[in-house]
């Protein structure tokens, strides 16, 4: 490759990634702006060609720079600064990205809907969400008579051993749009930012619907 080639390769890169940045940047302030990401929690990221961009630990989502980002291979390892130290949850968006073609953007969150049914209804189980017209906002689905599932998993700090579980729950059955770990928060999968955004505030609300519905049995 020719000089010239290598530097319009290199700043095609920076404006790939600057666009990225942009739109979790926005994510983050969304979703914290509904308290989805409390207390520095949470992570966002995005598909960036064979490497994910991710945010960095510890950061307030509300208030995301573009230093707050990383560049990781699917093994969470760091590519470019290896000063920042990746999320050790990282391997849970690779095992997304592995799984569905499809997902560009991936953001996990602590939703205290999610915690609280999680809790109620235990790890190794599932959430199962029926007759809500709000089914149609997840992708693929264009009505309210059908059931979305979506697994509940222990929470653990050995990301590697929840991975397994995760990865082995998909073999089996991987039409899913969310999972969720026991008293933490959930992950769901969009192509787009949009898309992607659309699916947490759909699943937080029938996540909160559940627990009114278990109120009133
Ligand atoms: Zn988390």
């Amino acid at each position: 490759m020719i000089l010239e080639e290598i530097s319009s390769k290199n700043m095609e890169i920076v404006e790939n990634t600057q666009k990225l940045k942009a739109e979790l940047i926005e994510a983050g302030k969304k979703l914290a702006a509904k308290n989805l990401l409390p207390a520095t929690s949470g992570n966002l990221s995005a598909r960036f060609e064979n490497l994910i961009l991710v945010t960095v630990s510890g950061k307030d989502k509300a208030q995301l720079t573009e230093e707050d980002f990383m560049l990781v291979n699917y093994r969470a390892e760091a590519v470019e600064d290896i000063s920042k130290k990746p999320s050790a949850e990282t391997l849970l968006h690779s095992l997304v990205y592995e799984n569905y073609p499809k997902a560009n953007y991936i953001y996990h969150v602590h939703s205290s809907a999610s915690v609280i049914l999680s809790k109620k209804i235990g790890a190794n189980k599932e959430i199962l969400l029926e007759n809500y017209e709000l089914l149609k906002a997840l992708s693929g689905i264009n009505t309210h008579s059908t059931t979305e599932i979506v697994p509940i998993f222990r929470n653990s700090q050995n990301i590697a051993s929840l991975a397994q579980d995760v990865k082995q729950f998909l073999s089996v059955k991987s039409d899913i749009h969310a999972f969720v770990l026991e008293g933490h928060g959930f992950y769901t999968w969009g192509a787009t930012h949009k898309e992607c955004l659309r699916h947490v505030e759909a699943l937080d609300t029938l996540f909160s619907c559940e627990i009114e519905m278990m109120k009133l049995n």
